[in-house]
């Protein structure tokens, strides 16, 4: 194809503000040509049965628009996931491209989304069509918006389009804009081969699937390859996009975006960020690539059941397989078994990796506190990163301790200011900006990210009632006066209680971790002390009173059947419990102790 008739374009948007709708609606309008003018092999039939079902990661589609030139323009539409947690899979999204459609609900507003997404689209040198959404909706004020697009983004919205993708208002008014607006990729079909791996993923019938944008050369099935990265050389055995549906094409060009297998059996192989050549004739370098997603936030998850570990190892393993971002090893705790040790990007991703493991592999987990990684900077000069708070070393060899801090973005109205102000003091945090924009206040922070992991942002959205909204990015690392917090019951420490606090936190997060843990901790014949320690101090204490021996007496006695109910009811009340020493602690102990509020 042409390459003045190609657009690569992602949509960005904040959460709700319609940009799954409007991609829906923008792969419908194209629809019709498709089938008409497109000259695409579809995958046999079989394939099909046997996809359907199966969700299909397509996250990038090609769509034929016959624009009013009377032109047929190739517009390759790159998904980008919509979520804090994922602002590195973004900018790779974005490098894959040469433009965004930036969706804003007329209705809303800018939200500290919006912003995110388009210091990213920037970074990525994109041009910047911005939409604006919801237009049916009598609560838009399309003015406003307007010139809060050109007020705090900075961008010229004299032309923004103006639609409604729920109604189907102006589609066309979008795909002229990519069109005359974004430019067209560049690149040269008679240089060496360099595709960028954008993304890839385990398919069951397909083995890996490998999506990729061609820069220069030619991707062709039966081409023999290298992997620049690994050095690694397949023989392409499939070449297609998606339509979304897949079909299979002869070949992809510079400035196209597709998919190539390749009889791939480890993810592992197809780094993203790599660069694909041929080995006949090999690029002289790689592209510039993307910096790794590197995982942020780390706990523990351990099988309530200590029968179901290896099924957990199973399952993470296929999670893993398809998610890249994703880490665990095997890690075992005094009071939980044997477990796993896992990273995320954040707060969600660590949410929807946990969901998914209930829910899709029907296990039963215990996740102990998140952590964030922390660097232990020794008196021998060393520097060891620390992801779990178990293994803090004795104190007297560490010099000092570095953790992550972030930048944030918080937009509200301005009604809630004063609550989530006194809230980001509260966390550590550092004001450095403080703007209005039309009624709504624009604040940005740095913040510890240990601050945050916990529950930042359930507070955030109960102070502001749902009404701010928030982003942030990895500033890096800054000395802290931290220490090891560790929790005692019945004068044992529990690992999978311990943390890292900031000094000053310690006292409160201990007072309020022993309260919780005496009302989640039921009573046993003796009096159980729990303590909340730093080295050997003990900066907060609770007992929990032991049970009246006249209680017991009336339950142990009565006639045999009756006894051994009350013994069967105490084994399945046992598998919910761990024993620690002497003590049992309920498993909901673990999770719930550690929901600060
Ligand atoms: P996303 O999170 O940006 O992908 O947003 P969605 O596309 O999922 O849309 C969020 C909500 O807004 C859904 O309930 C949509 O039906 C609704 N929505 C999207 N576009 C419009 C629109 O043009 N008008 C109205 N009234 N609602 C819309
Ligand atoms: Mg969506």
């Amino acid at each position: 194809t042409d390459l003045s008739r190609i657009r690569n374009f992602s949509i960005i948007a904040h959460i709700d503000h319609g940009k799954s709708t409007l991609a829906d609606r923008l792969i419908e309008f194209c629809g019709a040509i498709e089938a008409r003018e497109m000259k695409a092999q579809l995958l046999d039939n079989m394939d099909i049965e046997r996809e359907r079902g199966i969700t299909i990661k397509a996250q990038t589609v090609r769509l034929n628009y016959k624009a009013k030139d009377g032109e047929i323009y190739q517009l390759n539409l790159m998904d980008t996931p919509g979520h804090v947690d994922f602002a590195y899979e973004v900018s790779r999204s974005l490098a894959a491209c040469e433009g965004s459609i930036l969706v804003v609900d007329a209705s809303q507003g800018v939200e500290a989304q919006t912003l995110a997404n388009v210091y990213q689209a920037i970074d990525a040198n994109h041009e910047i069509v911005p939409v604006l959404n919801k237009i049916d909706l009598p609560a838009a004020d399309v003015p406003r918006v307007k010139q809060q697009i050109e007020d705090v983004i900075g961008l010229d919205a004299s032309d923004a389009v103006e639609v409604s993708a729920k109604s189907g208002i102006n589609i066309d008014g979008v795909l002229e804009a990519i069109v005359t607006r974004l430019p067209p990729p560049k690149g040269d079909a008679a240089a060496p081969l360099q595709a960028l791996i954008v993304d890839s993923w385990y398919d069951a019938y397909l083995g890996v699937v490998v999506l990729v944008r061609v820069v220069n050369g030619e991707l062709r099935t039966g081409q023999k390859v290298r992997f620049m990265a690994t050095g690694a050389t397949r023989e392409l055995d499939r070449v297609g996009i998606f339509g979304p549906k897949k079909m299979l094409v002869d070949r992809l060009g510079p400035g196209e975006m597709g998919f190539v297998t390749a009889a791939i059996k480890d993810i592992r192989d197809t780094k993203v960020g790599d660069t694909i050549t041929e080995e006949r004739r090999l690029a002289a370098t790689p592209l510039p690539g993307f910096k790794p997603s590197i995982p942020v936030v780390f706990c523990g998850l351990f099988p309530t059941d200590a029968a179901d570990f290896e099924d957990l190892r199973e399952s993470l393993g296929k999670l893993a397989l398809n998610d890249a971002s994703f880490q665990f090893e095997m890690e075992s705790s005094a009071a939980l078994g044997f477990g796993f040790r896992c990273g995320f990007l954040g707060l969600l991703h660590l949410e929807i990796i946990q969901e998914r493991l209930e829910r899709e592999f029907n296990l039963d987990l215990i996740t102990t506190a998140p952590s964030v990684v922390y660097r232990m900077h020794m008196n021998d000069g060393t520097m060891k990163e620390m992801h779990n708070p178990a293994d803090m070393p004795d104190p007297v060899k560490i010099d000092r301790i570095e953790e992550p801090w972030i930048k944030a973005n918080i937009m509200l109205p301005d009604e809630y200011l004063g609550g989530v102000l006194q809230l980001c003091t509260e966390r550590r945090g550092i004001q450095k900006d403080l703007t209005y924009v039309g009624g709504r206040a624009m604040l940005v922070y740095e913040l510890p990210l240990n601050e945050v992991v916990f529950d930042f942002y359930d507070r955030l959205k109960s102070i502001s009632r749902g009404y701010a909204s928030f982003d942030y990015v990895l500033e890096g690392y800054r000395e802290g006066d931290l220490v090891k917090m560790s929790i005692l019951v019945n004068n044992e420490p529990v690992d999978a209680l311990a943390m890292i606090v900031h000094r000053t936190q310690a006292e409160y997060r201990g007072r309020q971790l022993c309260e919780r843990l005496k009302d989640l901790i039921p009573r046993h014949l003796f009096k159980i002390p729990i303590q909340a320690a730093i080295g050997g101090r003990v900066i907060a204490r609770e007992t929990i009173a032991a049970l009246r021996k006249d209680v017991l007496a009336k339950c142990y006695g009565g006639d045999i059947s009756r006894k051994r109910k009350l013994l069967d009811k105490q084994k399945e009340g046992k598998k919910r419990m761990r024993q620690f020493g002497e003590v049992e602690i309920p498993q909901s102990a673990f999770i719930a102790a550690l929901r600060m509020g």
